[in-house]
């Protein structure tokens, strides 16, 4: 294997394409810390032979981050289509075949399934004419993939493919096979590419997400940037929660106080204003302000928010959840809505979906970084240059807590509504760009499941919601079934409360299937049902109820539930409709359950 100092160099003044390969190829076999050696004399030999811009070659190393070629719209089926095309191959020959489905296992000799770069230079390999090492400059392949991203149709794919096809060698196709695909697969991270690069690459990519900046701000390896601060219209990378088990919570936090937010179910978005002009940008960076809108006059957003900053706001960034919110229903919807709610730009009395921006921190005010202020502070700043416009922006309340209770209790409620889980953070925390640190934490009842999908519950009752869903269920109580009853009658022990949450689709598929709901009467306890301490507001004959799927957390005593138990952290799954009140879960199975999870 060639070291890279041994690389053979052309003489060209023109880097070459070919170049680039050949150290992919090598990175590619090495291991650990070789592959890192590696990238450092790439990078080295490089900026000695063709100097210091290295744009051109750092965004066909990292594909993924580069803004300015995020249009292909080529994955492997287009490009196996297009090649079959160019190279002519008849549509139900085997290679044809090998490449439209190119994650199957074919016969023994082909034992490249499953990567799609590799099969595309299988088949283009014994058809191509270019031989010999790649002549083609990077400078061609650059503006050849600036066309591809430019260009709409099948026509002019086949044109730049066939260009590829005619001049690369069948090596160079591969890897722009990968380039295009965005995944080169050479196991070097981008942090560990960053930090070959130069040292200060990562910070200024957390601050700006931007490649060429990055190559032209730190084009000498030697010179330190000062400092790295955010700066308006450049998205950031945002701080992360990071996952820790309840249990450990109270320690991280150092039995000091603090706070206790929803963790929202939409996407996280960034916000940048200065004077009336706005941009909206997700966490990895792609601008949505096209949906949200870029002035008063504009968008499913922007259009609300002309009267809600503090007069004295010139220039902000705030950071927060996008989520999509149903004013009839007073809901937020599921994260699949999002999309349609935040491109409906129609303003109309018929409308009651909007795009809620849901705010939780403010990292930037009239011309300074705010990051180094503690949580509690920033918050407040938010509160006080923020005015609310319900349906369309609000600041995220918190709760506060010190204990190990506060937080199961917020996880039951947060469970009970159907959110997603909590999100735990210290006040005195500043904000960390692209961290996960121990500061903000989440917690979501999924971690902590141990009971499998062995729950299969008979519905027995109901709630009804409160507010605007009073007419609707807010939970609905399930029961064991009891083998030991007198007299062999059918009997069923109240077990759990699984809540519909705000937009809980299925709640209306249960209220659907169920019809023949009797008030609950406490002096007429029919004798199939026993209950504990939790009374429903209606209650159903077995022959007339369903039996639904749960997963929960763990089984705990109680004496809400005549079970005696209860389950930790229910969540409904799915209604089963092979399953009736014969055959949905007994208080034996329930408790086999409890012995078997508590023992694993
Ligand atoms: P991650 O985003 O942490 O890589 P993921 O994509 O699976 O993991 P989740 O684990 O579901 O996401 O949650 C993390 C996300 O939670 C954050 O990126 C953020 O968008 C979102 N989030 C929701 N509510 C909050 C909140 N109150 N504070 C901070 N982040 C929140």
């Amino acid at each position: 294997v060639l070291s890279s100092q041994q690389i053979p160099l052309t003489n060209s003044p023109k880097p070459l394409f070919s170049e680039l390969c050949r150290f992919l190829e090598i990175v590619t076999k090495e291991k650990g810390d070789v592959k890192k050696h590696k990238l450092e004399s790439f990078f080295k030999n490089w900026r000695r032979r063709y100097g210091n811009d290295v744009y051109p070659i750092m965004r066909l190393i990292l594909p993924h981050l580069d803004k300015e070629r995020t249009n292909y719209g080529m994955k492997e089926s287009v490009l196996a289509k297009t090649y079959i095309n160019v190279l002519g191959l008849s549509k139900d020959s085997v290679n044809s075949e090998r490449l439209i489905h190119w994650k199957m296992p074919g016969s023994h000799k082909y034992k490249t399934a499953g990567d799609f770069a590799t099969v595309a230079f299988e088949v283009i390999a014994p058809r191509s004419t270019v031989t010999g090492h790649g002549k083609m400059s990077l400078e061609d392949l650059n503006n050849r993939l600036d066309i591809l991203n430019a260009a709409s149709g099948q026509q002019e794919y086949k044109n730049v493919i066939r260009h590829f096809f005619t001049n690369y060698t069948p090596i160079e196709q591969k890897w722009i096979i990968r380039i295009i695909l965005k995944a080169l697969s050479i196991g070097l991270s981008e942090k560990t590419i960053f930090q070959v690069f130069h040292q200060d690459a990562s910070d200024l990519f957390n601050v700006c997400s931007d490649l060429r900046k990055i190559c032209s701000d730190l084009k000498d390896p030697h010179t330190r940037l000062k400092l790295t601060e955010i700066e308006l219209f450049h998205p950031f990378k945002p701080m992360l929660a990071k996952p820790v088990a309840i249990q450990n919570i109270i320690k991280l936090m150092n039995g000091e106080k603090f706070w206790i937010e929803e963790k929202l179910d939409g996407e996280r978005m960034q916000l940048h204003m200065k004077n009336g002009r706005f941009e909206y940008y997700s966490r990895k960076a792609t601008q949505y302000t096209y949906m949200y809108g870029a002035n008063k006059d504009e968008g499913s957003l922007t259009r609300y928010l002309s009267d809600v900053f503090h007069p004295r706001i010139n220039e902000i960034i705030l950071d927060g959840e996008m989520v999509a919110y149903d004013e009839s229903l007073d809901t937020y919807l599921n994260f699949g809505h999002l999309k349609t709610v935040a491109l409906d730009q129609s303003v109309s009395n018929h409308r009651s979906a909007y795009p809620l921006f849901v705010v939780f921190d403010v990292v930037y005010i009239n011309g300074k970084t705010i990051l180094d202020q503690p949580l509690e502070k920033r918050h407040s700043w938010l509160k006080s240059l923020i005015t609310d416009k319900p349906g369309h922006i609000k600041v995220l309340e918190h709760k506060y807590g010190n204990e190990t209770s506060d937080l199961t209790s917020a996880l039951d409620d947060a469970v009970l509504l159907r959110q997603e889980g909590i999100i735990i953070k210290k006040p005195t925390s500043r904000y960390v760009l692209n961290e996960r640190v121990d500061e903000w934490i989440k917690v979501k009842p999924d971690y902590l499941d141990t009971l499998g999908d062995n729950l299969d519950l008979l519905v027995i009752g109901a709630d009804y919601g409160k507010g605007k869903r009073a007419n609707t269920f807010g939970s609905f109580m399930c029961a064991l079934r009891d083998n030991n009853s007198p007299d062999n009658k059918p009997r069923f022990l109240s077990f759990c409360r699984f809540g519909t949450g705000f937009s809980m689709k299925e709640g209306q598929d249960i209220s659907n299937l169920i019809k023949d709901w009797t008030n609950f009467d406490q002096n007429k306890v029919p004798e199939w049902i026993v209950l504990g301490r939790d009374k429903p507001h209606v209650i159903i004959h077995p022959e007339k109820s369903v039996v639904v799927q749960v997963k929960a957390a763990e089984i705990t005593p109680t004496i809400m539930f005549a079970a005696g138990y209860t389950l930790r952290f229910p969540r409904y799954e799915r209604i089963r409709e092979d399953k009736d009140w014969k055959s949905s879960t007994t208080f034996e199975e329930m408790m086999n359950l409890r012995l078997q999870s508590s023992s694993q």
